[in-house]
């Protein structure tokens, strides 16, 4: 889950962090207010789920604060990379000397949590990191034993960060990587880390993905759940309990398991249609859950047909049957279903389907050939 710039602001002040003062804000006038409250010049930024806000012209110091609603007012209309603009930071404006970048994500080839830091930070730290890898310093991080001082000062080390540099920013990459770890994260980031013209250090953009899986450990974080949700249909199927995450194809896909249904994605590619969705209905679903993945998936505009991959287990095919007799019963299904149903409960099932109308395919590939050949090739 991600989260704005401004919640994460909130965030790493919790843990110590120091962050540029700032607000956030829904409307021009609201955007105004704050900025005459600040007093200063600021900083306008839009708050989306996308990097490279500066880039898009999604951040802009303003020096009178008296124009910071009309600035406000342009990036609240904006898109950026397919987000609308809802929000923006109203923030004090900082006198930058230099831009550093400190980041802590998960490295799965060392299987650890590794610092990330660079005395290159800012906009164009994708760049510095492809075309001058030497200048990113990093050191994993034991997650046994936590971020010991010596692997802090021997990530900045490598880093090439001086004396001075080390001194100031030691406590704050500490800091980090505390929040890193404590709050269940798989992405803390500062970039950029700046030292103002007064030597001070100070985080001026917030950048944290927090581990789904851990979050219900992390109730403080519910505050922010909503808005993380960037696909209206993603965020009404989260809603239902749906484990379901939508994709750029035609085909929709329903199975138990996410082995299963992961495999059921790469049989529609490799039949010759792409997936619409990954949909799990995990283990023992009942009929309800079967009911509400078809009415999710047939709200998808993408969606040419649908294909119900189920290997029962703990899953009963009496449940499932029920579920798309059910959901017949709710709504249209307006595209093809192809179904293939084995194991527990299967002839009960099956028996309930046939009554309905409903054929079956025997292998998930012969029902991902049948879908394709229903909604012809791409
Ligand atoms: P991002 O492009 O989405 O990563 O947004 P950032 O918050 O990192 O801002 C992008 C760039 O805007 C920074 O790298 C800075 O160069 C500039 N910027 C942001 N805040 C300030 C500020 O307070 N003062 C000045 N002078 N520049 C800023
Ligand atoms: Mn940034």
């Amino acid at each position: 889950m991600k989260v704005h710039e401004y919640q994460g602001r909130e965030i790493f002040k919790q843990f110590g962090i120091p962050v540029s003062e700032g607000y956030v804000a829904e409307t021009a006038d609201e955007a105004g207010a704050l900025a005459m409250k600040i007093n200063s010049p600021v900083v306008i930024k839009a708050q989306v789920h996308a990097g490279g806000r500066g880039k898009a012209g999604g951040v802009k110091v303003v020096q009178n604060p008296a124009d910071a609603s009309g600035v406000a007012g342009n990036i609240l209309g904006m898109e950026i990379k397919g987000l609308p603009v809802k929000k923006v930071a109203v923030v004090r404006a900082v006198d930058i000397e230099h831009e550093y970048y400190l980041g802590v994500t998960l490295d799965r080839e060392s299987r650890m949590p590794m610092i990330l830091v660079s005395r290159e930070g800012g906009v164009d730290i994708e760049q510095v990191a492809a075309q001058t890898p030497e200048k990113i310093g990093r050191a994993p991080i034991d997650p046994l034993i936590g971020p010991e001082p010596f692997v802090i000062r021997k990530a900045l080390y490598s880093g090439g960060f001086d004396a001075d540099e080390i001194k100031g920013i030691s406590p704050i990459l500490a800091k980090l990587c505390k929040c890193y770890l404590d709050m269940d994260a798989q992405l803390a980031e500062i970039n950029p880390l700046v030292r103002t013209k007064d030597g001070a250090f100070m985080a001026i953009d917030a950048k944290i993905d927090f581990d789904d899986n851990a979050l219900f450990r992390h109730k403080e974080l519910d505050a922010f759940k909503e808005e993380s949700e960037v696909d209206a249909l993603e965020a009404e199927a989260h809603g239902l309990g749906l484990a379901y995450v939508r994709l750029t194809g035609e085909v929709g896909v329903i199975g138990n398991g996410a082995g299963l249904v992961m495999a059921t994605l790469d049989m529609a590619a490799a039949a010759g249609r792409k997936p619409a969705n990954f949909l799990d209905i995990g283990g023992g679903a009942r009929a309800d859950v079967v009911a509400n993945s078809l009415s999710i998936l047939l709200k998808d505009p993408n969606v040419k047909g649908i294909l119900i991959n189920v290997f029962g287990g703990i899953t009963r095919c009496d449940e499932v049957a029920k579920g798309i007799i059910e959901a017949a019963g709710r709504f249209e299904i307006r595209v093809p279903l192809v179904i293939r149903l084995k194991g527990t409960n299967e002839s009960e099932g099956r028996a309930l389907l046939e009554q309905a109308g409903y054929t079956f395919e025997e292998s998930g590939m012969d029902a991902a050939r049948r879908i394709v050949e229903l909604i012809g090739a791409a």
